[in-house]
C-alpha cells in the first residue's frame, strides 16, 4: 500500500490544503494530513480544534485520515511506513524553504521521497495566515475556506459569529491602519 503523509500547520484549513489533499488521494492509497506539532509557534487553533476541522473536511475522501506529530517528521513518516510526504508549491517564495526541507527529510530518511504538487493558479495566493488576516478585520472568506471553517474564524475573532465584542481596533495589511 502507498501511503503519504501530508504535514503542515492547516491553521486553519483552506481550499488549497484541500485541493492538495484531493489530489494526493488520487495518486495515493492512503494519505495521512499530520498536524505538526511546534511549540515554537502560537497558533490560533489548538490541535484539537485543527484536527476536527480537517476531519470533517476530509470526511468525503476514504482513503485520507488525520493524525498530529510532535518532533521530526522523518520519524512519523517511518513510524506509518510512508514513502512519500507530499507539500504543496504555490509561488517561488515557497521554493528555497521546500527545497531545504525536502533534502533535510531525505538524509534523516532516505526511503521517503518528497513529492511537490503544484497549486492550482486560483489558490497559489492562499494561505492560512492571509485568510486569519482578513477574517480577523471582519473580512469575506467564503471563497477560501469551507462555511464551517469561517464560521470558526469568526468565533474565534468576534465571539459570536458578528460583531467585535472586544471593540478592539484591528491592524493589518488590509484595514488601512496597520
Ligand atoms: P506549514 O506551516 O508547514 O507551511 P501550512 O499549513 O501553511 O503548513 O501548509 C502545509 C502545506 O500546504 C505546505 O506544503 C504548503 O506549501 C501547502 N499549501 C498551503 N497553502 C496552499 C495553497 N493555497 N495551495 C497549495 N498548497 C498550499
Amino acid at each position: 500500500m502507498k501511503v503519504a503523509v501530508y504535514p503542515g500547520s492547516f491553521d486553519p484549513i483552506t481550499y488549497g490544503h484541500l485541493d492538495i489533499i484531493e489530489r494526493a488521494a488520487l495518486i495515493f492509497d492512503k494519505v495521512i494530513v499530520a498536524v505538526c506539532i511546534n511549540p515554537g509557534k502560537q497558533p490560533l487553533f489548538s490541535l484539537e480544534e485543527r484536527v476536527e476541522m480537517i476531519s470533517r473536511e476530509c470526511a468525503p475522501f476514504s482513503n485520507v485520515e488525520v493524525g498530529s506529530f510532535r518532533g521530526l517528521l522523518s520519524d512519523f513518516v517511518r513510524q506509518r511506513n510512508a514513502r512519500a510526504i507530499v507539500r504543496g508549491l504555490r509561488a517561488i517564495s515557497d521554493f528555497e524553504n521546500e527545497f531545504q526541507m525536502a533534502l533535510m527529510n531525505r538524509k534523516l530518511n532516505p526511503a521517503a521521497e518528497t513529492i511537490f504538487l503544484v497549486s492550482q493558479p486560483k489558490y497559489s495566493y492562499l494561505s492560512s495566515s492571509i485568510v486569519k488576516e482578513v477574517a480577523s478585520l471582519g473580512g469575506d472568506v467564503a471563497g477560501f475556506v469551507s462555511k464551517r471553517v469561517a464560521t470558526r474564524l469568526r468565533e474565534k475573532f468576534f465571539q459570536t459569529g458578528g460583531e467585535d465584542e472586544n471593540g478592539g481596533e484591528r491592524s493589518g495589511r488590509f484595514s488601512g491602519v496597520g
